[in-house]
């Protein structure tokens, strides 16, 4: 929360930009009353003195609060109204209707079953905060699927699931900084939120702060773009006090700050902060901290004053027993044959085991039949002899929609939105998600929009597709040439 103050200017700053975009009556009926009582990168939660206006806001005006946060801080926020008739609205309330809605927003996202990406970038889209008096809302979260109960243990990542289950129940006790590393896929990301969830069912009232190196640095630089001097101090101050302000903070892919210096600085004292207060710091990493090239000695020393733990490639026994765990999660029934063929033949990315059990289910369902190991080689016959480059086949797609649709490849990218370019637009999005692994954000990159749009663009193909049939077709042979 901003002290009262920073409040007091924020909500002036708002309103003021509210103001320029409604006209005078109506911002005098339903704002001028209007308090913020609280920013954060993801929420504004502000009150108004009766129900009705609250109501007429929520329906009619919420994207006026939302677009003014975005041009005053440059930040996409969820908009919370509440209504004072009631009574005062407390600070824990606000705090638990935040947590609701960033993890509700979370789960909307998600893509449907038969698309779920193979990466894991959909789960790891950014922090989530535990501060537990709510049980019910953070059951909603995305990141409780991830457990010590469903991580199989096998020679290659023994140590590091025992030294895990250990800082989870002697939390800033015997091994802080805790530091794990290993090459993608292996299930770090998965350890962290396994030992976040066993901590917060531990300690009910401790509050774990969940981020990664991307999210922290972002975070960090948002805080520091503030043209106003005066706001940036706050800015900056709300961020020191968010990642300084846990028990338990948990650093996913830390090797991101590699290269940046003044956020590794910050990182410094946040660490510093941490540690002398007594609390669990944890962090994740491709590679051991001495590898991060430009880490300054200060960081890696101490890092190395904690513990650190490698995960390695699963052996064979390993692989067969996470794919057959992992199917059955699925509720799929894929024969021994095939998960052994699959454990054989992909050996070093759990991430992707996963993938191709998704990608056969996916297919099985939509032909109709059932899991062969004939099926399974031919559907993942990409992922073992690694398909030409994935943006050979983007370009591809580009070029082939920008024919088939008669619309120049450049407008495909651009953010122009007549019908023709924009269903042309879609159809490319909703063929690349379905034919290359890329991730809904690394999609996004390519068209410069956003993962929620990427989305929605791949659902409303995908609705058209069940009544159109001449577009069904059409995405199947753009498909097919695509991919050869
Ligand atoms: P990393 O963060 O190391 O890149 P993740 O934690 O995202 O890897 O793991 C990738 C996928 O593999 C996840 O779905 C995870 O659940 C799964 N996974 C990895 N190791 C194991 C394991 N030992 N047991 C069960 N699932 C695992
Ligand atoms: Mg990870």
């Amino acid at each position: 929360m901003f002290d009262f103050n920073a409040l007091n200017e924020i909500t002036q700053n708002v309103k003021n930009d509210i103001k320029k975009n409604i006209d005078i009556d109506a911002y005098s009926l339903w704002f001028e009353a209007l308090d913020v009582l609280k920013i954060t990168d993801l929420v504004i939660a502000v009150s108004v003195p009766t129900a009705v206006k609250q109501i007429n806001i929520e329906s009619r005006y919420k994207n006026l609060i939302i677009q003014a946060v975005k041009n005053l801080y440059d930040l996409n926020v969820q908009a919370i109204i509440y209504n004072t008739q009631d009574g005062k609205i407390s600070k824990e309330r606000v705090d638990a209707d935040e947590r609701v809605l960033i993890v509700r927003d979370v789960k909307e996202l998600e893509p449907p079953a038969a698309f779920r990406d193979t990466s894991a970038e959909n789960r790891e889209f950014g922090e989530f905060i535990t501060n537990n008096n709510n049980k019910s809302d953070i059951n909603r979260s995305f990141s409780l699927e991830y457990t010590f109960d469903n991580f199989v243990v096998g020679s290659s990542n023994r140590l590091a699931y025992k030294a895990c289950t250990i800082v989870a129940q002697y939390p800033a006790a015997k091994y802080n900084p805790f530091f794990i590393h290993g090459p993608s896929g292996l299930g770090k990301t998965h350890l962290l939120y396994a030992i976040s969830n066993e901590y917060s069912h531990q300690f009910r009232n401790a509050r774990v702060l969940y981020t990664n190196g991307e999210e922290y640095t972002n975070s960090f630089i948002n805080s520091l773009s503030e043209a106003n001097r005066q706001q940036k101090q706050q800015y900056l101050q709300y961020f020191r006090e968010k990642y300084r302000n846990c028990d338990m903070l948990l650093i996913d892919d830390i090797q991101f700050i590699e290269d940046k210096e003044s956020t590794q600085e910050e990182f410094f004292h946040t660490f510093n902060a941490l540690y002398t207060a007594g609390k669990q710091i944890i962090l994740t990493s491709d590679r051991a901290p001495r590898n991060i090239k430009t880490l300054s000695d200060r960081l890696t020393s101490r890092f190395e004053s904690g513990l650190i733990v490698d995960i390695q490639p699963p052996d064979l026994e390993l692989r067969i027993a996470i794919l057959k765990l992992k199917s059955k999660d699925m509720g799929i029934k894929v024969p021994d044959e095939v998960l052994f063929f699959l454990a054989e033949n992909i050996s070093t990315n759990i991430r992707q085991m996963e993938g191709a059990i998704k990608k056969l289910n996916a297919y099985s369902y939509v032909n109709n039949t059932s899991i062969t190991l004939e099926l399974a080689k031919a559907c993942i016959a990409d992922i073992l002899s690694g398909t030409e480059p994935i943006n050979v086949t983007v370009e591809k797609v580009l070029s082939l929609i920008s024919q088939m649709f008669a619309v120049p490849q450049e407008e495909l990218k651009s953010r122009k939105r007549t019908k023709e370019i924009a269903l042309a637009r879609n159809v490319a999005i909703y063929i690349i998600r379905r034919i290359t692994d890329l991730s809904l954000p690394k999609i996004g990159k390519i068209f410069g929009r956003d993962h929620a749009t990427i989305y929605s663009a791949v659902n409303s193909i995908e609705d058209e597709t069940k009544i159109n049939i001449s577009l069904s077709n059409k995405i199947e042979e753009i498909s097919k040439l695509a991919k050869n």
